[in-house]
């Protein structure tokens, strides 16, 4: 990314992180209290770097590629000094054959939505803490496992010895309504399970879903404006 247009990433940062925790904080959660994960996806080194000056350490990455590279870099970058590093939280739609090259970095998984991904995130990172994340809304090209089947994953993600937060669930792009049932519906399979943790809300949805209680939310575009290209298309 340009220079230029990282400089500019980082000195919006701090008018646009007030204005997330704003937002937090009129929908009626305590911005102290909820969870933000600053999601870099698309941006290089230079913006987890300004993120984590401005205070945001929970850092949130789609792509284990990405990952893996940001991470190289802010080691470098660091070189021994004390920096505190990023907590990791991968939140992209995951493969098995992947979680072995994450699982150095990551601290939290909040996508795990078949029983094999958590076999192999158990495997790599025993007794990571994770998230199963549910397909909320049908859509097909979304992540997440079918409602029906949380009970046996979530029963099968604890006989593994992974530390159950919650529960993850994506939006419906464009529909307020949509999210809001989604997010309902997840507050309450959450409940149903004894889960406290629930990882919902974008940039888009933020509001909707800490009046359902999300306790995590996952911004990007909110803290970072709109993402470059990953081969030339926003994602
Ligand atoms: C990209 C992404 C986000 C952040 O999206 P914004 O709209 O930029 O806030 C949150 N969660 C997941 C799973 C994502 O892939």
């Amino acid at each position: 990314m340009a220079d230029d247009r990282v400089a500019t990433v980082a000195s919006d940062l701090p008018a646009r992180l007030a204005e997330v925790r704003a937002r937090i904080d009129r929908a009626g959660a305590d911005p102290d209290r909820t969870t933000l994960v600053a999601v870099t996806k698309g941006f290089g080194p230079e913006v987890v770097r300004a993120a984590l000056d401005a205070g945001l350490h929970d850092i949130g990455e789609s792509y284990v590629q990405e990952l893996e590279a940001k991470a190289a870099a802010l080691d470098e970058a660091a070189d021994g000094a004390d920096a505190v590093p990023p907590r990791w939280h991968f939140i992209g739609r995951l493969q098995r054959n992947k979680v072995r090259k994450a699982a150095p970095y990551v601290a939290c998984w909040h996508s795990v939505d078949r029983l094999s991904l958590g076999a192999e995130i158990a495997r790599w990172a025993p007794g990571a803490s994770v998230f199963a994340q549910v397909n909320t809304t049908g859509e097909s090209q979304k992540g997440g496992c079918p409602p029906a089947q949380l009970p046996a994953l979530l029963g099968g993600l604890r006989d593994l010895g992974l530390d159950v937060r919650g529960l993850m669930t994506i939006g419906p792009a464009g529909s307020q309504n949509g999210s809001r049932n989604a997010f309902r519906s997840l507050r309450t399979m959450a409940e149903n399970h004894h889960l406290r943790e629930l990882s919902m809300g974008m940039t888009d949805d933020l509001e909707l879903a800490i009046e359902e209680g999300a306790t995590v939310v996952r911004i990007g575009s909110g803290l970072f404006g709109p993402r470059p290209g990953r081969n030339g298309m926003r994602h």
